[in-house]
Protein backbone atom coordinates (compact mmCIF):
# COMPACT_ATOMS: atom_id res chain seq x y z
CA UNK A 1 0.00 0.00 0.00
CA UNK A 2 3.27 2.22 0.11
CA UNK A 3 2.19 3.16 -3.28
CA UNK A 4 -0.62 4.89 -2.20
CA UNK A 5 1.72 8.15 -1.72
CA UNK A 6 2.23 8.44 -5.19
CA UNK A 7 -1.33 9.09 -5.91
CA UNK A 8 -3.27 12.36 -6.30
CA UNK A 9 -6.74 12.99 -3.91
CA UNK A 10 -8.47 12.70 -6.89
CA UNK A 11 -7.52 9.06 -8.06
CA UNK A 12 -7.68 8.29 -3.83
CA UNK A 13 -11.05 9.54 -4.25
CA UNK A 14 -11.84 6.53 -7.05
CA UNK A 15 -10.08 4.54 -5.25
CA UNK A 16 -11.99 4.78 -1.92
CA UNK A 17 -15.79 5.33 -3.43
CA UNK A 18 -14.77 2.21 -5.42
CA UNK A 19 -13.78 0.47 -1.97
CA UNK A 20 -10.54 -0.90 -3.62
CA UNK A 21 -8.99 0.90 -0.61
CA UNK A 22 -10.02 1.82 2.85
CA UNK A 23 -9.14 5.41 4.41
CA UNK A 24 -7.05 3.56 6.94
CA UNK A 25 -4.72 2.30 3.90
CA UNK A 26 -4.32 5.71 3.40
CA UNK A 27 -3.43 6.84 6.07
CA UNK A 28 -1.35 4.15 7.17
CA UNK A 29 0.39 4.86 3.72
CA UNK A 30 0.56 8.34 4.71
CA UNK A 31 1.80 7.95 8.45
CA UNK A 32 4.36 5.82 7.64
CA UNK A 33 6.21 8.42 4.51
CA UNK A 34 6.09 10.87 7.20
CA UNK A 35 7.62 8.44 9.77
CA UNK A 36 10.62 7.95 7.19
CA UNK A 37 11.36 11.21 6.00
CA UNK A 38 9.81 13.61 8.63
CA UNK A 39 13.03 13.83 10.52
CA UNK A 40 15.28 15.41 7.58
CA UNK A 41 12.05 17.37 6.38
CA UNK A 42 10.48 19.16 9.30
CA UNK A 43 7.64 20.09 7.64
CA UNK A 44 4.76 19.89 11.17
CA UNK A 45 5.11 21.56 14.54
CA UNK A 46 2.83 18.95 15.50
CA UNK A 47 1.65 15.76 14.13
CA UNK A 48 -1.89 14.96 15.02
CA UNK A 49 -1.73 11.11 13.89
CA UNK A 50 -4.14 10.37 16.63
CA UNK A 51 -7.14 12.54 15.16
CA UNK A 52 -6.32 11.51 11.57
CA UNK A 53 -6.73 8.17 12.59
CA UNK A 54 -10.40 8.39 14.08
CA UNK A 55 -11.07 10.46 11.32
CA UNK A 56 -9.84 7.56 9.02
CA UNK A 57 -12.37 4.99 10.64
CA UNK A 58 -15.23 7.61 10.47
CA UNK A 59 -13.89 8.12 6.80
CA UNK A 60 -14.40 4.47 6.20
CA UNK A 61 -17.65 4.66 7.66
CA UNK A 62 -19.04 7.65 5.84
CA UNK A 63 -17.97 6.33 2.78
CA UNK A 64 -19.67 2.94 3.24
CA UNK A 65 -22.67 4.79 3.99
CA UNK A 66 -22.68 6.79 0.81
CA UNK A 67 -22.36 9.91 2.59
CA UNK A 68 -18.45 10.72 1.07
CA UNK A 69 -18.12 14.16 0.48
CA UNK A 70 -14.67 15.14 -2.10
CA UNK A 71 -12.34 15.67 0.94
CA UNK A 72 -13.31 12.08 2.65
CA UNK A 73 -10.06 10.27 3.48
CA UNK A 74 -7.60 12.42 2.05
CA UNK A 75 -4.40 13.41 3.94
CA UNK A 76 -4.60 16.99 4.69
CA UNK A 77 -1.58 19.47 6.08
CA UNK A 78 -2.88 22.79 7.79
CA UNK A 79 -0.75 25.59 7.98
CA UNK A 80 -0.02 26.35 11.76
CA UNK A 81 -1.73 29.36 11.58
CA UNK A 82 -5.44 28.32 11.14
CA UNK A 83 -7.07 27.01 14.47
CA UNK A 84 -8.21 23.72 15.24
CA UNK A 85 -9.78 22.51 18.56
CA UNK A 86 -7.77 19.21 18.78
CA UNK A 87 -4.29 20.78 18.28
CA UNK A 88 -2.15 23.71 19.16
CA UNK A 89 -2.04 26.15 17.22
CA UNK A 90 1.36 28.04 17.72
CA UNK A 91 1.62 30.73 14.20
CA UNK A 92 5.30 29.90 14.32
CA UNK A 93 5.75 32.31 17.77
CA UNK A 94 6.42 31.20 21.38
CA UNK A 95 4.08 33.98 21.94
CA UNK A 96 1.36 30.94 21.24
CA UNK A 97 3.36 27.81 22.38
CA UNK A 98 0.70 25.11 23.46
CA UNK A 99 -1.88 27.63 22.43
CA UNK A 100 -5.70 25.47 22.41
CA UNK A 101 -7.82 27.38 20.23
CA UNK A 102 -11.86 26.82 21.30
CA UNK A 103 -12.83 27.05 17.95
CA UNK A 104 -11.70 25.50 14.84
CA UNK A 105 -11.50 27.97 11.40
CA UNK A 106 -14.19 27.41 9.27
CA UNK A 107 -12.08 26.09 6.30
CA UNK A 108 -10.70 23.35 9.12
CA UNK A 109 -14.58 23.04 9.99
CA UNK A 110 -15.63 22.37 6.43
CA UNK A 111 -12.86 19.84 5.90
CA UNK A 112 -13.70 18.26 9.25
CA UNK A 113 -17.14 18.00 8.75
CA UNK A 114 -16.02 15.67 5.37
CA UNK A 115 -13.69 13.17 7.16
CA UNK A 116 -10.81 14.45 5.71
CA UNK A 117 -7.24 13.34 7.61
CA UNK A 118 -5.40 15.80 9.14
CA UNK A 119 -2.31 14.87 9.59
CA UNK A 120 -0.44 17.88 11.26
CA UNK A 121 -0.06 21.32 11.40
CA UNK A 122 2.45 22.87 9.43
CA UNK A 123 5.63 24.99 10.13
CA UNK A 124 5.20 28.70 9.01
CA UNK A 125 7.13 31.70 9.49
CA UNK A 126 6.00 33.83 12.90
CA UNK A 127 2.76 35.08 12.21
CA UNK A 128 3.38 34.45 8.56
CA UNK A 129 6.01 36.88 8.23
CA UNK A 130 8.79 35.81 5.66
CA UNK A 131 9.45 33.93 2.52
CA UNK A 132 11.90 31.09 4.02
CA UNK A 133 10.00 29.86 6.99
CA UNK A 134 13.53 30.63 8.99
CA UNK A 135 11.56 32.93 11.15
CA UNK A 136 9.78 29.69 12.78
CA UNK A 137 10.24 30.38 15.85
CA UNK A 138 10.31 26.43 16.72
CA UNK A 139 12.14 24.23 13.46
CA UNK A 140 14.01 24.88 10.54
CA UNK A 141 11.72 23.45 7.25
CA UNK A 142 13.45 21.58 4.29
CA UNK A 143 13.56 21.93 0.83
CA UNK A 144 13.01 18.11 -0.11
CA UNK A 145 14.54 19.14 -3.81
CA UNK A 146 17.53 19.92 -1.83
CA UNK A 147 17.66 19.66 2.18
CA UNK A 148 20.13 22.48 2.79
CA UNK A 149 17.45 24.40 0.70
CA UNK A 150 14.57 26.79 2.51
CA UNK A 151 11.28 25.77 1.46
CA UNK A 152 10.17 28.75 0.89
CA UNK A 153 7.58 30.90 2.67
CA UNK A 154 5.76 32.04 5.19
CA UNK A 155 3.65 28.58 4.39
CA UNK A 156 6.74 26.41 4.14
CA UNK A 157 5.77 23.65 6.30
CA UNK A 158 2.27 23.00 4.08
CA UNK A 159 4.56 23.38 0.67
CA UNK A 160 7.42 20.95 1.37
CA UNK A 161 4.46 18.35 3.37
CA UNK A 162 3.02 17.89 -0.23
CA UNK A 163 6.30 17.78 -2.19
CA UNK A 164 7.84 15.30 0.29
CA UNK A 165 4.39 12.91 -0.37
CA UNK A 166 3.61 13.52 3.75
CA UNK A 167 0.35 14.55 2.79
CA UNK A 168 -1.82 14.48 -0.56
CA UNK A 169 -2.64 17.99 -0.22
CA UNK A 170 -2.69 21.67 2.35
CA UNK A 171 -3.70 24.65 3.35
CA UNK A 172 -1.85 27.60 3.06
CA UNK A 173 -2.51 31.30 3.84
CA UNK A 174 -0.96 34.18 1.14
CA UNK A 175 -0.97 37.57 2.22
CA UNK A 176 1.89 38.95 -0.10
CA UNK A 177 2.97 35.44 -1.91
CA UNK A 178 2.99 32.76 1.30
CA UNK A 179 1.23 29.95 -1.04
CA UNK A 180 2.61 30.72 -4.54
CA UNK A 181 6.16 31.31 -3.44
CA UNK A 182 6.98 28.41 -1.26
CA UNK A 183 4.78 26.29 -4.00
CA UNK A 184 6.98 27.64 -6.55
CA UNK A 185 10.03 26.89 -4.07
CA UNK A 186 9.12 22.75 -3.93
CA UNK A 187 8.05 22.38 -6.87
CA UNK A 188 3.97 22.20 -6.29
CA UNK A 189 1.19 23.53 -7.15
CA UNK A 190 -0.20 26.30 -5.06
CA UNK A 191 -3.62 29.03 -5.38
CA UNK A 192 -4.31 32.13 -4.06
CA UNK A 193 -7.78 32.51 -4.34
CA UNK A 194 -9.60 36.06 -4.65
CA UNK A 195 -9.79 38.08 -1.53
CA UNK A 196 -13.54 37.31 -0.28
CA UNK A 197 -13.75 33.36 -1.74
CA UNK A 198 -12.64 31.72 0.95
CA UNK A 199 -13.18 32.34 4.42
CA UNK A 200 -10.46 33.79 7.11
CA UNK A 201 -12.31 32.89 10.03
CA UNK A 202 -10.15 31.58 12.33
CA UNK A 203 -6.72 32.18 10.48
CA UNK A 204 -4.89 34.35 12.92
CA UNK A 205 -4.69 37.57 10.79
CA UNK A 206 -1.47 39.42 9.38
CA UNK A 207 -2.76 41.95 7.31
CA UNK A 208 -6.65 41.54 7.29
CA UNK A 209 -7.00 43.23 3.64
CA UNK A 210 -4.59 40.95 1.86
CA UNK A 211 -4.61 37.71 3.77
CA UNK A 212 -6.12 34.52 1.82
CA UNK A 213 -6.43 30.92 2.60
CA UNK A 214 -5.82 28.16 -0.33
CA UNK A 215 -5.07 25.30 -1.32
CA UNK A 216 -1.23 23.38 -2.06
CA UNK A 217 -1.52 19.99 -4.41
CA UNK A 218 0.57 18.04 -6.14
CA UNK A 219 -1.61 18.77 -9.61
CA UNK A 220 -3.97 21.39 -10.71
CA UNK A 221 -7.06 19.31 -10.43
CA UNK A 222 -6.11 18.42 -6.88
CA UNK A 223 -5.78 21.56 -6.15
CA UNK A 224 -9.40 22.82 -8.10
CA UNK A 225 -10.96 19.89 -5.61
CA UNK A 226 -9.35 21.29 -2.17
CA UNK A 227 -10.70 24.56 -3.53
CA UNK A 228 -14.01 23.59 -4.17
CA UNK A 229 -14.40 21.83 -0.50
CA UNK A 230 -13.69 25.63 1.04
CA UNK A 231 -15.11 28.08 -0.66
CA UNK A 232 -17.97 30.31 -0.13
CA UNK A 233 -19.89 32.82 2.15
CA UNK A 234 -19.15 32.46 5.82
CA UNK A 235 -21.27 34.55 7.64
CA UNK A 236 -18.31 34.66 10.99
CA UNK A 237 -16.29 36.44 7.76
CA UNK A 238 -17.86 39.89 6.73
CA UNK A 239 -15.47 39.81 3.95
CA UNK A 240 -16.01 36.50 2.27
CA UNK A 241 -18.33 36.72 -1.05
CA UNK A 242 -21.89 35.14 -1.60
CA UNK A 243 -21.58 33.85 -5.29
CA UNK A 244 -21.63 30.70 -7.51
CA UNK A 245 -19.11 28.13 -6.63
CA UNK A 246 -18.11 26.71 -10.35
CA UNK A 247 -17.66 23.25 -11.08
CA UNK A 248 -13.89 23.64 -11.82
CA UNK A 249 -12.55 20.37 -12.58
CA UNK A 250 -15.75 20.23 -15.44
CA UNK A 251 -14.30 23.02 -17.09
CA UNK A 252 -11.03 21.28 -17.69
CA UNK A 253 -9.59 20.05 -20.74
CA UNK A 254 -9.51 20.87 -24.41
CA UNK A 255 -6.62 23.81 -25.91
CA UNK A 256 -6.18 27.04 -25.59
CA UNK A 257 -7.85 28.57 -28.38
CA UNK A 258 -8.99 32.14 -28.17
CA UNK A 259 -7.72 32.29 -24.63
CA UNK A 260 -5.09 35.64 -24.56
CA UNK A 261 -2.84 35.78 -22.20
CA UNK A 262 -0.99 38.42 -20.95
CA UNK A 263 2.54 39.05 -20.69
CA UNK A 264 4.02 42.33 -18.58
CA UNK A 265 7.11 43.83 -19.43
CA UNK A 266 7.34 44.80 -15.70
CA UNK A 267 7.86 41.09 -15.00
CA UNK A 268 11.09 41.36 -16.17
CA UNK A 269 13.55 42.86 -13.31
CA UNK A 270 16.55 43.79 -13.06
CA UNK A 271 18.29 40.43 -10.36
CA UNK A 272 16.49 38.27 -11.73
CA UNK A 273 17.89 34.39 -12.35
CA UNK A 274 18.00 34.24 -15.77
CA UNK A 275 17.19 30.28 -15.87
CA UNK A 276 14.17 31.56 -14.41
CA UNK A 277 13.60 33.91 -17.17
CA UNK A 278 14.35 31.09 -19.64
CA UNK A 279 12.01 28.90 -18.15
CA UNK A 280 9.30 31.14 -18.08
CA UNK A 281 9.97 32.52 -21.67
CA UNK A 282 9.59 28.93 -22.81
CA UNK A 283 6.65 28.31 -21.03
CA UNK A 284 4.92 30.94 -22.98
CA UNK A 285 5.55 29.71 -26.13
CA UNK A 286 4.27 26.24 -24.81
CA UNK A 287 0.95 27.92 -24.08
CA UNK A 288 1.04 29.68 -27.45
CA UNK A 289 1.39 26.34 -28.86
CA UNK A 290 -1.57 25.16 -27.13
CA UNK A 291 -3.90 27.68 -28.96
CA UNK A 292 -3.22 30.71 -26.84
CA UNK A 293 -3.10 34.35 -27.99
CA UNK A 294 -0.10 35.84 -26.37
CA UNK A 295 -0.31 39.84 -25.57
CA UNK A 296 1.75 42.40 -24.41
CA UNK A 297 0.37 44.21 -21.69
CA UNK A 298 1.55 46.56 -19.12
CA UNK A 299 0.91 46.86 -15.29
CA UNK A 300 2.87 50.43 -14.64
CA UNK A 301 2.82 50.76 -10.79
CA UNK A 302 4.20 47.27 -10.47
CA UNK A 303 7.54 48.57 -9.52
CA UNK A 304 5.77 49.96 -6.31
CA UNK A 305 4.24 46.59 -5.30
CA UNK A 306 6.61 46.21 -3.13
CA UNK A 307 7.15 49.35 -1.10
CA UNK A 308 3.00 49.69 -0.61
CA UNK A 309 3.29 46.54 0.74
CA UNK A 310 5.64 47.17 3.07
CA UNK A 311 3.46 50.25 4.58
CA UNK A 312 -0.02 48.42 4.55
CA UNK A 313 0.74 44.99 5.55
CA UNK A 314 3.35 45.24 8.66
CA UNK A 315 0.74 48.56 9.30
CA UNK A 316 -2.54 46.03 9.43
CA UNK A 317 -0.51 43.85 11.18
CA UNK A 318 0.48 46.04 14.41
CA UNK A 319 -2.94 46.60 15.00
CA UNK A 320 -3.77 43.14 14.48
CA UNK A 321 -1.09 41.68 16.97
CA UNK A 322 -1.55 43.95 19.31
CA UNK A 323 -4.54 41.65 21.01
CA UNK A 324 -1.34 39.57 22.25
CA UNK A 325 -0.37 41.32 25.43
CA UNK A 326 -0.06 38.66 27.83
CA UNK A 327 -3.66 39.16 28.91
CA UNK A 328 -5.79 37.18 26.44
CA UNK A 329 -4.05 34.32 24.59
CA UNK A 330 -0.89 32.32 25.14
CA UNK A 331 2.38 33.54 26.86
CA UNK A 332 1.82 35.76 29.73
CA UNK A 333 4.77 37.15 31.77
CA UNK A 334 2.64 38.47 34.35
CA UNK A 335 4.15 41.21 36.16
CA UNK A 336 3.29 43.86 38.91
CA UNK A 337 2.14 46.43 36.79
CA UNK A 338 0.07 46.04 33.08
CA UNK A 339 2.38 47.93 31.19
CA UNK A 340 5.48 45.83 32.16
CA UNK A 341 3.70 42.60 31.73
CA UNK A 342 2.69 43.76 27.84
CA UNK A 343 6.90 44.67 27.80
CA UNK A 344 7.78 41.35 29.03
CA UNK A 345 5.32 39.12 27.17
CA UNK A 346 5.93 40.98 23.75
CA UNK A 347 9.38 41.54 24.65
CA UNK A 348 9.95 37.47 25.05
CA UNK A 349 6.91 36.33 22.77
CA UNK A 350 7.88 37.99 19.90
CA UNK A 351 11.10 36.93 17.17
CA UNK A 352 12.74 39.83 16.14
CA UNK A 353 11.08 39.68 12.74
CA UNK A 354 7.06 40.41 14.38
CA UNK A 355 9.35 43.15 15.96
CA UNK A 356 9.96 44.73 12.58
CA UNK A 357 7.14 44.49 10.73
CA UNK A 358 5.34 46.12 14.16
CA UNK A 359 7.69 48.96 14.55
CA UNK A 360 7.14 49.07 10.84
CA UNK A 361 3.42 49.57 11.52
CA UNK A 362 3.45 51.66 14.10
CA UNK A 363 5.65 54.21 12.91
CA UNK A 364 3.53 54.16 9.56
CA UNK A 365 0.35 54.46 11.03
CA UNK A 366 1.71 57.39 13.57
CA UNK A 367 0.32 61.26 13.95
CA UNK A 368 2.04 63.17 11.71
CA UNK A 369 3.36 60.28 9.18
CA UNK A 370 0.18 58.30 8.94
CA UNK A 371 -1.02 60.89 5.34
CA UNK A 372 2.55 60.71 4.25
CA UNK A 373 2.71 56.56 4.23
CA UNK A 374 0.23 54.81 4.96
CA UNK A 375 -2.64 57.13 2.92
CA UNK A 376 -0.37 57.29 0.24
CA UNK A 377 0.36 53.47 0.27
CA UNK A 378 -3.41 53.26 0.31
CA UNK A 379 -3.19 55.57 -3.61
CA UNK A 380 -0.99 53.41 -5.01
CA UNK A 381 -2.47 50.10 -3.96
CA UNK A 382 -5.69 51.68 -6.18
CA UNK A 383 -3.37 52.26 -8.64
CA UNK A 384 -2.11 48.93 -8.57
CA UNK A 385 -5.51 47.43 -8.75
CA UNK A 386 -6.52 49.56 -12.14
CA UNK A 387 -3.58 48.47 -13.88
CA UNK A 388 -5.48 45.21 -13.26
CA UNK A 389 -8.61 45.91 -14.34
CA UNK A 390 -7.66 47.57 -18.08
CA UNK A 391 -4.83 44.56 -18.40
CA UNK A 392 -8.00 42.22 -17.78
CA UNK A 393 -9.86 44.16 -20.66
CA UNK A 394 -7.50 42.56 -22.79
CA UNK A 395 -6.53 39.77 -21.66
CA UNK A 396 -8.46 36.30 -19.76
CA UNK A 397 -5.11 36.04 -17.71
CA UNK A 398 -1.63 36.98 -16.84
CA UNK A 399 1.13 34.64 -16.91
CA UNK A 400 4.59 36.01 -15.14
CA UNK A 401 7.29 34.05 -13.16
CA UNK A 402 6.22 32.99 -9.47
CA UNK A 403 9.46 34.38 -7.72
CA UNK A 404 12.68 35.93 -9.33
CA UNK A 405 14.93 33.06 -8.09
CA UNK A 406 14.72 29.63 -7.54
CA UNK A 407 14.89 28.44 -3.58
CA UNK A 408 18.26 29.27 -1.69
CA UNK A 409 20.45 27.74 0.70
CA UNK A 410 19.54 28.10 4.89
CA UNK A 411 20.52 31.32 5.58
CA UNK A 412 21.82 33.04 2.66
CA UNK A 413 19.24 35.76 2.39
CA UNK A 414 18.80 35.87 6.77
CA UNK A 415 21.12 38.62 7.13
CA UNK A 416 19.25 41.13 4.83
CA UNK A 417 15.80 41.62 5.40
CA UNK A 418 15.29 43.59 2.01
CA UNK A 419 16.58 40.46 0.07
CA UNK A 420 14.16 38.40 2.03
CA UNK A 421 11.31 40.72 0.75
CA UNK A 422 12.19 41.27 -2.86
CA UNK A 423 11.01 37.25 -3.02
CA UNK A 424 7.78 38.26 -3.33
CA UNK A 425 8.13 41.39 -6.02
CA UNK A 426 5.87 39.00 -8.49
CA UNK A 427 3.50 37.89 -6.20
CA UNK A 428 2.48 40.72 -4.24
CA UNK A 429 0.59 42.95 -6.85
CA UNK A 430 -2.25 39.79 -7.20
CA UNK A 431 -2.44 40.87 -2.85
CA UNK A 432 -2.74 44.30 -3.64
CA UNK A 433 -5.96 43.51 -6.12
CA UNK A 434 -7.45 40.97 -4.57
CA UNK A 435 -7.01 38.52 -7.26
CA UNK A 436 -6.16 35.18 -7.78
CA UNK A 437 -2.92 33.83 -9.01
CA UNK A 438 -1.70 30.08 -9.21
CA UNK A 439 1.98 28.77 -9.41
CA UNK A 440 3.06 25.94 -11.24
CA UNK A 441 6.08 23.86 -12.10
CA UNK A 442 7.61 25.17 -15.61
CA UNK A 443 11.36 23.78 -15.05
CA UNK A 444 14.15 23.13 -13.05
CA UNK A 445 17.55 25.11 -12.29
CA UNK A 446 20.27 22.91 -11.13
CA UNK A 447 17.50 20.51 -9.46
CA UNK A 448 15.64 23.25 -7.93
CA UNK A 449 11.78 23.52 -9.28
CA UNK A 450 10.79 27.20 -11.61
CA UNK A 451 7.70 28.50 -11.38
CA UNK A 452 5.07 29.88 -13.39
CA UNK A 453 2.50 31.83 -12.22
CA UNK A 454 -1.24 33.29 -13.63
CA UNK A 455 -3.00 35.31 -12.54
CA UNK A 456 -6.86 36.36 -13.54
CA UNK A 457 -10.22 38.50 -13.05
CA UNK A 458 -11.22 38.67 -9.19
CA UNK A 459 -13.15 35.67 -8.38
CA UNK A 460 -12.68 33.98 -11.94
CA UNK A 461 -10.33 30.90 -10.61
CA UNK A 462 -12.38 28.79 -13.35
CA UNK A 463 -10.22 29.90 -15.89
CA UNK A 464 -6.92 30.23 -14.30
CA UNK A 465 -6.98 26.84 -12.99
CA UNK A 466 -8.49 25.59 -16.69
CA UNK A 467 -5.24 27.27 -18.25
CA UNK A 468 -2.91 26.24 -15.25
CA UNK A 469 -4.49 22.75 -15.86
CA UNK A 470 -4.06 22.85 -20.03
CA UNK A 471 0.43 24.06 -19.46
CA UNK A 472 0.46 21.33 -16.86
CA UNK A 473 -0.92 18.34 -18.58
CA UNK A 474 1.34 19.45 -21.59
CA UNK A 475 4.36 19.46 -19.92
CA UNK A 476 6.14 16.84 -17.67
CA UNK A 477 7.27 19.13 -15.17
CA UNK A 478 4.81 18.07 -12.09
CA UNK A 479 5.60 14.26 -12.70
CA UNK A 480 8.41 14.46 -11.14
CA UNK A 481 9.25 14.00 -7.13
CA UNK A 482 11.99 14.93 -5.23
CA UNK A 483 14.77 12.89 -4.91
CA UNK A 484 14.40 12.34 -1.44
CA UNK A 485 14.95 9.41 -0.43
CA UNK A 486 18.35 9.56 -1.76
CA UNK A 487 19.59 12.89 -0.27
CA UNK A 488 18.13 10.86 3.45
CA UNK A 489 20.18 7.62 2.61
CA UNK A 490 23.18 9.83 1.62
CA UNK A 491 22.91 12.02 5.16
CA UNK A 492 22.43 8.80 7.33
N1 LIG B 1 6.93 37.18 2.42
C1 LIG B 1 5.91 38.18 2.62
C2 LIG B 1 6.08 38.76 3.99
O1 LIG B 1 7.00 38.44 4.63
C3 LIG B 1 4.55 37.57 2.43
C4 LIG B 1 4.12 36.74 3.57
C5 LIG B 1 2.76 36.15 3.38
O2 LIG B 1 2.23 36.10 2.28
N2 LIG B 1 2.18 35.74 4.51
O3 LIG B 1 5.30 39.55 4.45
Amino acid sequence: MSELINRSAVELRDLLDNGEISAVDVLDAHLARVEAVEASVNAFITITDDVARAQAQAADQRIKNGTAGPMTGIPVGLKDILCTTDAPTTAGSKLLEGYQSPYDATVVKMLREQDALFIGKANTDEFAMGSSTEHSAYQFTSNPWKLDHVPGGSSGGSAAAVSAQEVSVSLGSDTGGSIRQPAGFCGVVGLKPTYGRVSRFGLIAFASSLDQIGPFARSVEDAALLLGAISGKDPNDATSVDTPIPDYRATFGGDLTGVRVGVAEEYQIDGMDSRVEESVKQAIGELEKLGAEIVPISLPHTEHALATYYIIAPAEASANLARFDGVKYGLSLAQDNLLDTYLQTRGKGFGPEVKRRIMLGTYALSSGYYDAYYVQAQKVRTLIKRDFDEAFQNVDVIAAPTSPTVSFQRGARSADPMQMYLSDVFTIPANMAGIPGIAVPCGFADGLPVSLQFMGRAFDEATVLRVAYAYEQNTEWHTSNPPLDAQITTAS
